[in-house]
């Protein structure tokens, strides 16, 4: 039997809608320094751009998140059996912390506590840097390579006096390609931030320990329940829908419900929640085929579910995780909110219910797809 390769990707994968467009076949592809296949449309998934240098190897294939090739490989390396007995993945422990720096903490999304972690790891040389998503202007990020505090402040959640530009620009999305970026950096020991779909090929391709994997020290996964995509005109309904500016947009935060924080108009600061089935239809759509809201394969994960403002849940997963954890806590950059069994059951039970609302929006759209 032949390999399986990028153009049974293409037909499995991409005819049948199901591309989360990861980025991990274009980053880990064989001959990625050929550019045989990339993101001709960073909107849509990636496509052949030199088909004839194509080797043909099957690496794109095996990795792809969407033909669980690896998926029993994985589950046995990161403890996971099925999401009924094991919504939030394996876990050692949750907490709701927030970081002590006051920087970390104005700019963070939520308590800061990613970036807070990152500059620590930066500080003490367990790792080179790390590569984050850097805020363009509201929804809008792209990737880019933090090694000292000041970058790490650039790439914080609140938009920082960045004036959207919103006529030059063709489409906004709210998800950033991280892991295409990582041929492009020299490095020998990275974090990266990312999406479950992003780790999702990442574990995979460490898995068949194909390079640059192995020089990625720490996987730092964020909640994801979805990731939006603006057209100009979905620009124009959406402002108009829910009476907010787009440019008057300082911050989002994503908790039970997606949370616009918009700039002072002289009136205080004013905060409108939108529930996400309010928002479907700004839903990216390669968002629909994925099932996995709390990055079961990351090495700790970090959301705004299940934590009050201004601090962000975390969930130890591996022993790295539970490692790294346990050396910030002693350093003092976070501190823990004070969590009885009984808080630590109904936050795991909050997040519960969203990973099985998100299983099952993948099960409905599957049943519909071609
Ligand atoms: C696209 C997206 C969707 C999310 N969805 C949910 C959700 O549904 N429910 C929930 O509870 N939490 C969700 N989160 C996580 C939450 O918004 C916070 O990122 C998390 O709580 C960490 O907050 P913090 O203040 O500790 O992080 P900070 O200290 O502010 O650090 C955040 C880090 O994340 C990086 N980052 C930001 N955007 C991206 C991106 N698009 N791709 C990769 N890295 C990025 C930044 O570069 C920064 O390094 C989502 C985050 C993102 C980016
Ligand atoms: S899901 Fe990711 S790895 Fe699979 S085809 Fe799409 S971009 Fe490539
Ligand atoms: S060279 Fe290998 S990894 Fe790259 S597109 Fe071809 S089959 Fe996929
Ligand atoms: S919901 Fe999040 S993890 Fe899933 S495909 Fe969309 S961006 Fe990726």
């Amino acid at each position: 039997m032949s390999t399986k390769n990028f153009e049974d990707l293409i037909k499995e994968v991409h005819e049948k809608g199901i591309c989360q467009e990861c980025g991990g076949c274009v980053s880990f592809c064989s001959s990625a320094q050929y550019d045989i296949i990339g993101f001709k449309d960073p909107y849509s998934p990636p496509e052949y751009l030199h088909k004839d240098q194509c080797l043909e190897c099957g690496i794109c294939y095996m990795i792809c998140p969407q033909t669980h090739i690896l998926d029993s490989e994985l589950n046995k390396t990161y403890k996971f059996t099925n999401y009924g007995s094991m919504p939030v993945g394996n876990f050692d422990n949750i907490y709701s912390c927030q970081a002590t720096d006051k920087d970390f903490l104005e700019h963070g999304t939520d308590g800061g506590v990613v970036n807070s972690i990152l500059n620590f790891m930066i500080e003490k040389k367990l790792i080179d840097g790390a590569i984050v998503s850097k805020t363009q202007a509201a929804f809008s990020r792209e990737a880019s390579y933090a090694k000292s505090k000041a970058d790490l402040l650039q790439s914080s959640g609140t938009i920082l006096d960045v004036s959207p530009q919103l006529d030059a620009v063709h489409k906004i999305s709210t998800y950033t390609h991280t892991i295409p970026g990582l041929n492009r950096y020299k490095f020998k020991k990275l974090a990266v931030i990312g999406t479950p779909c992003q780790f999702n090929s990442i574990r995979c391709m460490q898995d068949l320990g194909v390079t640059p994997s192995e020089n990625i020290e720490i996987c730092l996964g964020l909640f994801c329940y979805e990731n939006f995509l603006f057209g100009k005109s979905q620009i124009e309904r959406f402002e108009k829908d829910f009476n907010i500016k787009f440019s008057d947009i300082k911050k989002i935060n994503i908790k039970e419900d997606v949370i616009f924080k918009l700039k002072d108009d002289g009136n205080g600061e004013k905060i409108i929640h939108i529930p996400f089935n309010h928002l479907k239809e700004y839903m990216r759509p390669a968002c629909n085929a994925c099932d996995d809201f709390t990055n079961i394969y990351a090495d700790i994960s970090f959301g705004g579910l299940g934590s009050a403002d201004k601090y962000t849940t975390v969930i130890t997963r591996t022993e790295k995780g539970k490692k790294l954890f346990s050396q910030v806590l002693d350093a003092g950059i976070i501190k823990c909110a004070d969590l009885d069994s009984s808080k630590k059951k109904t936050m795991i039970e909050l997040i519960s219910r969203f990973s099985h609302s998100k299983i099952k929006r993948k099960e409905e759209f599957m049943k519909n797809s071609k």
